[in-house]
């Protein structure tokens, strides 16, 4: 990323909408933990960038825990008495619950009742549910349509199938100057639900479509994979990757118009956690910013005290805090252009701080430089900056002994990251400071 690139010169508002036609396009899919809607997905995304895909077969252990069998769909039903479908997977594939076992049969409405979720607060709305890890077979309906069932017999059918295959995740690996990586994770484990999943999937490709066109100082790992088993699959699997890892972000839930979240890593003071806090700050938009918990998305993995990576969780809206999570309510409603190019941005922005953050040493330390014969108080054209780029380079000279980074600098002079890099690199040009190891 060369030292002129800037954020904004990002074409958001059309970016914004191409994501939020590979938003459209994914929606669709019936994805789960395992199967055939995680391979289209990934070939989807493949379309974007160039993609390594890899199954890992039932059956595996990955530390704690094993690959599961894999799950496929085809078509499910509930029918009346009349033969009419009353709930219907081609409707919404929300309408099964994930990972359903197959079933065939007729059931009394007692005994269908037991199969059956729905949100009560929310009568209109299907629920999204899971039954990973506990053989099971179930339906979610709203609660508005479950209350019109008459007391009769019901056709129950889940065309699926439950049996050894593989876990499918995929990598884009963009190499940089350095081996040190970036990680960026997202999941694609879910159905139908827009704003968890589909929107990380979406900005994360974007982005990596966006950085492999530039000229890197890090290497950046974009991961594609199912959630929780994914990371722990992909954990398990890259022992040696993970090592090289130097910054993260689990990348959820960034296409609703909530404030912007970042959650801190289990490290708590990264250059991650750090660089994100300050760069949410600068763009004065509303955000909050939160420490670790082991709850949550992918983090759980990547901080586990095995790892304890350098890995924190970009969100607007935390999961499970706005009503329409995990429900059909998370749909392409929810998500808006302008909210995803909003976090592209925001990504953007922390990628460029970790790109351009250095430790100088000042190689005139003793009193200051005369800026003016160097022409240095003249940096930059606009008027209105001239005032923020002196002190910037004040600044820069004063801390600059070799034990102070650009964001450290940035954060004690309460100055924006960029101005500080500009900064640095005018005086870099003019040899008043030099790279330190
Ligand atoms: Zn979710």
């Amino acid at each position: 990323m060369g030292i002129g690139h800037r954020p904004g010169a990002v074409a958001a508002s059309e970016l914004g909408r191409e994501m939020y036609q590979f938003v459209a396009e994914l929606y669709p899919i019936c994805r789960s933990i395992t199967g055939d809607g995680v391979r289209r997905t990934l070939e989807l995304v493949g379309r974007t960038v160039p993609l390594e895909t890899f199954e890992v077969p039932s059956g595996t252990q990955v530390f704690d825990w094993t690959v599961p069998k894999e799950w496929n769909i085809g078509d499910a039903w509930v029918k009346d008495a009349r033969g009419e479908r009353v709930v219907d997977f081609r409707e919404s594939n929300l309408h099964v619950v994930s990972y359903s076992t197959p079933v065939s049969k007729t059931v009394t409405l007692a005994e269908l009742s037991e199969h059956l979720f729905t949100l009560p607060e929310h009568p209109h709305w299907v629920p999204y549910r899971t039954s990973y890890y506990r053989e099971a077979w179930g339906f979610c309906l709203s609660e508005e349509r479950r209350s019109r069932l008459a007391d009769e017999d019901y056709e129950v059918c889940i065309d699926a199938s439950l049996e050894d295959g593989h876990l499918t995740y995929a990598e884009c690996l963009l190499p940089g100057r350095s081996e040190k990586e970036f990680l960026i994770s997202c999941h694609v484990c879910h159905p139908s639900l827009a704003n968890d999943n589909l929107s990380g999937v979406a900005v994360t490709s974007f982005l990596a479509r966006h950085l492999s066109r530039l000229d890197l100082r890090y290497s950046y790992r974009f991961i594609f994979i199912p959630g929780t088993i994914g990371s722990i699959t992909w954990l398990a699997r890259n022992e040696a990757a993970a090592a090289r890892i130097v910054h993260g972000l689990v990348v959820a839930g960034v296409g609703d118009g909530g404030p912007f979240t970042y959650k801190r890593s289990r490290q708590g003071s990264a250059e991650i956690d750090r660089g994100m806090s300050h760069v949410l700050k600068q763009s004065q938009t509303s955000h909050q910013v939160v420490d670790f918990s082991p709850y949550g998305y992918d983090e759980r993995q990547f901080c586990s005290p095995g790892f304890d990576l350098p890995v924190g969780r970009f969100s607007r809206s935390p999961h499970g805090e706005y009503p329409e999570y995990h429900t059909s309510a998370d749909d392409l409603d929810l998500v808006r252009p302008d909210h995803l190019a909003e976090s592209f941005l925001q990504l953007l922005a922390i990628v460029d701080l970790v790109e351009h953050n250095r430790i100088y040493v000042n190689t005139n330390p003793k009193c200051e430089p005369q800026l003016g014969r160097r022409g240095l108080y003249k940096v930059t054209g606009g008027q209105a900056d001239q005032e923020v780029m002196q002190l910037a380079l004040l600044w820069v000279l004063n801390q600059s002994d070799g034990s102070h980074s650009l964001l450290d600098i940035a954060e004690r002079s309460g100055l924006a990251f960029d101005a500080v890099r500009r900064a640095a690199a005018a005086l870099l040009e003019h040899g008043l400071l030099e790279e330190t190891n």
